[in-house]
Parts: C-alpha cells; structure tokens; sequence
C-alpha cells in the first residue's frame, strides 16, 4: 500500500511539472498561424493559376473569369467570409475608348467622356474576403493582383503570359495568410480585408475601384501589398527580398528583423524607404488615401512580362518563407 501511495504520488508530480511544462512552451496564435503557411500550398495556387490552361488570365477575359472562380473556389473551402453582403466578387466595369490597345479606366468622369463615343466594356472583379475585428472602427487591408497580361497570338513559340511571379506568387500569399488566420481561432482587434484584385495590369484598375467606393475607406489604417515575391534577382543572394515602406513606419523593419531570428525565417532582406509610392502597383490608391504602406517584392527579373514568367523558374521556399513574414507582420498590423 505505501509503495502503491508512492507510485501515485510521484505520478502526480510528474504530470504538474509537465502543465507547467506546457504552459511555458504554450503554442502562441501566432506561431499557429505561421504553421499552416507551406510549400505544397503555394505550388497548388501558383501551379494553377500560372498553367497555360488560364492562358495568362487577363482581365475582362474568359480565362481572367476562370481565375476568379478559382479563387472564389478556395476562399469558400477555407470558410472565409466575404466583405460584401453579395459575395467574395465585387465586379466592376472598365471602360476604354475604340482603338486597340488603348487604357482602361474606372474613373466616373472619364467614363462619362468615354461613353459619347464608340467605347469598349471589359467586366473585372476583384475577389474580396474579410474577418471582422474587435474595432470594426479600424482597418487593415492585404491584396495582391490575380489577372495577367494573358496570350498573344502572334507571338512565335509560348504565346501565354503566365505570370507565376507576376503575380500568382503574391496570390498564393494572400490566401496562406487568410488561412492562418483563421486556423488561430482568434478575432484580431482590427478588420483585416484579403483582396485580390483584377486589372492591375491594365492601369491598377481593381484597387482603384476599391478605393473609390470602399464606404469604410477613411477607416483603412494600414495596406499591405504583394506584387511579385517569387524570384532571385541577385544569384549570391537567393534569400534576397525588398521590404518598401515610407520613412516614418520603420517599425516594420524592426518586426520584421525580429520575427526573422524568433520564427528562424530564412531571408535576407533589403529594407527600401520611399516618401513616393504612387508607381507601379496596386498600392497607389491606398498611399494616395494615406494608409501606412507595406510592400514586399522579390524584384526586376529578366522574364518580366514575358511568356517565360514560369512556374519553373521561381524560388518556392523563399515564396513560403516570405509568406510567412508577411503574415506575421500583418498580425501585429491587425493586433498591436
Ligand atoms: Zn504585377
């Protein structure tokens, strides 16, 4: 009986140190989050969209169609909820004027001038979830564009623009965020919105039509952006990737620096700051409306905008390791 009291007694004793044990290791939403953004996920998305099956999914297309439904597809696997009562598409019309090849715009009043002449129509959407905050008061916005340039007949040889980089790469980091962020059960402070936006290529299209008539806009406080995450533009730095943000917010830097050495993150980044970010992706509007700017972007390489923009060119663990900084950064975006 005193041995059996014993046995018991050094029983319980072990199982206190081991709560305690887990208590101290206890797994932080955050690490939840980052635990579920992965390789195989990445390759899924951008082997798909970059296929020549979406022959460069360019807006207003059939094929920029397909690219959406797909995303349509994921957002309701994953149980996200749309920002709008009428579902994850926000469609708009672009307008342009007859002659081949001339720009697009969403702009009410060059639509107006447009529309007295014979005048092209291309229908977008841009595909948009959220998760409401605690401060619906208070927003945070992460997009990258899905459409391409799409496929050029004339061209001799690959005639599809796939755009793995450019930028299925940032898609697929919009949606590993979204799931983490659902997969650590917590409700951020702030309103976080995933978007994914059609017609960048064509003049920043999607994004723009957001801003414009986004009724909650004055409440966006910060906008993260991916446009092409997926390469290595320097050979002696294949960990390579540019954070872009204005002077006044370098405490991304500093998250970022210090979630690299806590998650054990394998990059090397360049931190780039700029008081102007009114060129060149889907950040313009929002720095325009004065939201703080994040931007992550693997830079220049040689197959930008041609057919071969291809799925077996990039750099998938850099993709995932950069997806996985983002999400971090963009918790405390939503938190902090
Ligand atoms: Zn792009």
């Amino acid at each position: 009986m005193k041995r059996f009291l014993v046995i018991v007694l050094c029983l319980v004793a072990t199982m206190s140190v081991a709560t305690v044990e887990a208590k101290k290791k206890k797994i932080t939403p955050e690490q939840t989050g980052v635990a579920t953004i992965n390789r195989a996920t990445a390759e899924a998305h951008v082997e798909f969209l970059a296929s020549d099956a979406l022959m460069g999914r360019e807006s207003g297309t059939e094929h920029g169609r397909i690219a959406g439904e797909y995303l349509i597809s994921v957002l309701k696997q994953m149980g996200a909820t749309p920002l709008f009562d009428g579902g994850f598409a926000q469609p708009f019309e672009a307008y342009s004027v007859e002659r081949k090849n001339a720009g697009f715009t969403v702009w009410p009043d060059k639509i107006e001038e447009i529309k007295k002449k014979p005048h092209r129509i291309a229908p977008m959407r841009n595909i948009i979830a959220k998760i409401d905050g605690k401060n619906p008061d208070e927003v945070v916005v992460v997009g990258a564009h899905y459409d391409h340039l799409g496929y050029d007949p004339m061209l001799v040889g690959d005639k599809i623009f796939n755009g793995a980089d450019d930028n299925a790469s940032g898609v697929q980091a919009v949606l590993q965020i979204l799931r983490a962020f659902i997969a650590t059960g917590v409700q951020p402070e702030r309103t976080v919105v995933f978007a994914l936006w059609d017609g960048e290529e064509r003049g920043l299209l999607g994004s723009t039509y957001f801003v414009n008539n986004f009724a909650d806009m004055k409440k966006v406080k910060g906008y993260m952006n991916f446009d092409m995450i997926g390469r290595n533009n320097m050979e002696h730095r294949p960990k390579h990737f540019n954070l872009m943000f204005m002077p006044q917010d370098s405490i991304y830097k500093e998250w970022l620096l210090s979630d690299i050495e806590k998650h054990v993150l394998q990059l090397d980044p360049d931190f780039k700051t700029s008081e102007d970010f009114s060129g060149g992706s889907d950040q313009v509007p929002f720095y325009k409306a004065g939201a703080s700017i994040v931007w992550y972007q693997t830079g220049a390489q040689p197959d930008f905008h041609m057919p071969t923009d291809e799925c077996n060119r990039v750099n998938w663990d850099k993709m995932v390791e950069i997806t996985k900084a983002a999400f971090l950064c963009l918790w405390k975006m939503a938190n902090n």
